[in-house]
């Protein structure tokens, strides 16, 4: 007879292979820009989708400003499945994902990495505090290469305080021009 274990084996293997589940993630594969948020929330969970909620809708809002859609970026998260109660993702959990989020970046090879929210910026700036380096351009090495870092706070707290929400379309303003500056 097979066991449990069997059974829920086979299950995360046929999970691991069905390509039509959603991977939380969206965007163009060419992208310039690579936006790393924190974890689904429960519109993303719903529709399999990153960045579909109220903070999606801000996100939108702001790459309309500086002439974008979300078509020209990708949009990835830091942890890919909603953490139960909308608790923010544990140290473990993030490391579980790392790999995945590493081998996305190695392929689109963004020319920026845009964090959003301090989980996203800890992966590339560890020691750094999100109000003392938002909006400033980062170059890190990572695995082996430098690699360009604009952190920007995450929209779901700009929604909650109009303060960080000035701040945050003063930052994303300057979007354009450091692309500009990376092309040169
Ligand atoms: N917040 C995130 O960090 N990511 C999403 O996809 C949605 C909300």
């Amino acid at each position: 007879m097979t066991t449990k274990q069997d059974q829920l084996k086979q299950l995360r293997d046929r999970m691991e292979q069905d390509m039509s589940l959603p991977l939380r993630t969206e965007g163009n594969p060419d992208a310039k820009i690579y936006f790393l948020g924190e974890a689904p929330g429960q519109s993303e969970d719903k529709q399999g989708r990153p960045f579909v909620g109220q903070a999606g809708k801000l996100l939108n809002t702001l790459l309309e400003r500086i002439g974008m859609q979300r078509a020209d970026v990708y949009i990835s998260n830091i942890v890919r499945f909603r953490p139960p109660n909308n608790r923010p993702p544990s140290a473990a959990e993030i490391a579980a994902f790392l790999p995945y989020v590493n081998e996305e970046i190695a392929i689109i090879q963004p020319l920026l990495i845009v964090t959003l929210g301090r989980f996203s910026l800890a992966k590339f700036l560890p020691t750094d505090k999100i109000t003392q380096v938002h909006g400033t351009l980062h170059t890190v090495n990572w695995q082996g290469r430098p690699i360009h870092v604009f952190p920007l706070y995450h929209p779901a707290a700009a929604l909650r305080s109009p303060e960080i929400r000035s701040t945050l379309e003063e930052d994303f303003k300057k979007i354009p021009s450091v692309l500009e500056q990376l092309k040169s």
